[in-house]
């Protein structure tokens, strides 16, 4: 098995839904956060998309490494909140991370929120690709892109990290290659950096997570998302 690009998915070439996905929603995390994950990536020469939050430096090193692809991470939960904080609307939280990341062509909402104006909205932005649909590697559904009503493709995904903490009949992750169809990874730096395998974790150290010397404190020592991220990495080498 080989890795891809989200935006290398193709409704009408099956081949490319034989690819892994992996996918990292970048969350605000700090350039130290990143460069852990981004070190095992380079390290594995793995594709990978990057879902982008902010302007930071360490876009730059993505951009350089052609494995890489950056996409955007909309978060349009301060509107659902009576703030303006982001935006004072939907497509105007599109156009200000876009202007971060104008080269994007694939996309995932902050807390995968969506509707069909924004649906609309990232095809008039120029975005062609959507993975803001999460159907569980648990409902056993075997996946496929397929094209939404206004040309975009939707790309569904089926495991995140934090969401394979929580849930109550975990599958080992091993399970998740034994399925057919599109397997796309959602993945956090944060969590990948703590190696979380519970949710707790992660919360009682966001007072540290712009504070790297005291954050490296905290990596969890048992089995957790870094160990799943490189099992997934060394299992489809050796598929090859
Ligand atoms: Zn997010």
């Amino acid at each position: 098995m080989n890795f891809g690009k989200i935006s290398e998915i193709s409704v009408n070439n099956t081949s490319s839904w034989e690819n892994i996905y992996l996918t990292f929603d970048v969350d605000w995390a700090s350039d130290e956060v990143m460069k852990y994950t981004i070190d095992i990536l380079e390290k594995y020469n793995a594709k990978a998309t990057f879902f982008i939050t902010h302007e930071t430096r360490i876009l730059d090193r993505l951009r350089a490494n052609n494995n890489f692809e950056l996409g955007i991470h909309p978060n349009f939960n301060s509107l659902l909140n009576g703030s303006t904080e982001k935006g004072t609307d939907y497509n105007h939280v599109i156009e200000n991370i876009l202007k971060i990341v104008p080269e994007a062509v694939s996309v995932r909402s902050h807390s995968m929120t969506q509707n069909s104006n924004i649906l609309d909205a990232f095809k008039k932005f120029g975005l062609t690709h959507d993975c803001n649909h999460f159907i569980s590697n648990t409902s056993e559904i075997k996946l496929k892109p397929w094209l939404l009503w206004n040309g975009l493709i939707r790309c569904p995904y089926f495991w995140e990290d934090d969401i394979y903490a929580m849930e109550k009949n975990k599958q080992d992750i091993d399970y998740t290659f034994l399925q057919q169809g599109l397997k796309i990874f959602d993945f956090h730096p944060i969590h990948v950096f703590l190696n979380m395998s519970k949710i707790s974790q992660y919360e009682s150290t966001r007072i540290f997570h712009n504070d790297y010397g005291n954050l490296k404190k905290y990596r969890n020592k048992e089995y957790g998302t870094e160990n799943i991220l490189k099992f997934i990495l060394d299992r489809s080498i050796n598929f090859n």
